[in-house]
């Protein structure tokens, strides 16, 4: 089986999980946890996002967190934004990565704003100019490109019209976020190939949330079409707000674990990852859905 000698994992929960959980973490507590994430071993790191406070409560202090954190050398420290303002509040808080977001669903996306996604993301380039002035690298992201409560399975040919419309803004590092957990490691797999192939100059990230329990399976089938980001959660924190029955991300050990196992190489301390975890179940006060949490390791048994 063809699999990469090392991949990359992406640190999402502070950003994704926190901001679906009930409980709010303190400026304190979320900078603390990042930097466990980046003493852990992590490259990229999630950090949160600049949406207006009002949608998202629990992800109102990125700013802070931001001024407050202690950078490491070599480490991605990157936000979600949705429009210009966030830019704004990137460059006034020394954020230098920036990620937008658009649905792949043209039904949605029409019937929300009333334009299709390619020109939602046409409309990103006032985001894009005023980060490029400042420094600011971009990244753009695909939410649903492989299904959606509203429209079922999303035709490839929707996908790279998308795509393109990020190439137009220059933009090349893309990721496909299954939000809505509907995606099948085929379809994965074929969706990864066929796109690799006709955009090469991109680089991929996958997200997968673990609604239906595949985000681990379709990690493996993106791993075999060539794929080596993936961006993941401690503990499978998080959820989504939009999605009906919507679990976390994919557990961040779970991956990391199953890399170890496979001899395909992380950087990460598993350990220190676990400990992450645990603490953050503490934090959140609920037991999280991570299956080493609860296990243990593989390695655990031979003690
Ligand atoms: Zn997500």
């Amino acid at each position: 089986m063809y699999k990469p000698d090392r991949v990359v994992i992406c640190e999402v929960g502070p950003r994704d999980g926190l901001q679906n959980e009930e409980k709010v973490l303190t400026v304190e507590e979320k900078i603390s946890l990042i930097e466990k994430v980046a003493d852990a071993g992590f490259k990229v790191i999630e950090v949160g996002s600049f949406m207006h406070p009002r949608a998202v409560p629990q992800m109102a202090t990125t700013d802070e967190v931001f001024r407050g954190l202690r950078k490491k050398e070599g480490v991605e420290y990157r936000a979600l934004i949705g429009n210009a303002r966030g830019v704004e509040r990137a460059v006034a808080c020394g954020c230098d990565k920036v990620k937008l977001n658009v649905s792949a669903c043209r039904e949605h996306n029409l019937a929300n704003l009333n334009m299709t996604p390619e020109e939602s993301v046409a409309r990103f380039k006032e985001s894009t100019d005023l980060a490029r002035a400042h420094q600011i690298a971009v990244s753009g992201s695909i939410s649903m490109p492989f299904g959606s409560p509203w429209q079922y399975r999303i035709p490839v040919e929707e996908v790279k019209t998308i795509v393109e419309a990020y190439i137009d803004l220059g933009i090349t590092e893309i990721s496909l976020s299954d939000a809505s957990g509907m995606a099948m490691p085929d379809q994965v797999y074929d969706l990864c190939s066929r796109l690799k192939a006709d955009y090469p100059e991109v680089k991929w990230i996958l997200h997968f949330h673990n609604t239906r329990g595949m985000g681990i399976a379709n990690i493996v089938a993106a791993m075999a079409a060539g794929i080596t980001w993936f961006d993941a959660s401690f503990g499978g924190l998080g959820g989504c707000p939009f999605v009906p029955g919507a679990a976390g991300n994919v557990v961040t050990e779970d991956v990391v674990h199953m890399c170890e196992e496979m001899g395909i190489e992380t950087g990460i301390n598993l350990d220190k990852g676990l400990e992450i975890a645990r603490w953050v179940g503490r934090l959140v006060a609920h037991e999280l859905p991570g299956f080493v949490l609860k296990a243990g390791k593989n390695s655990d048994l031979l003690k």
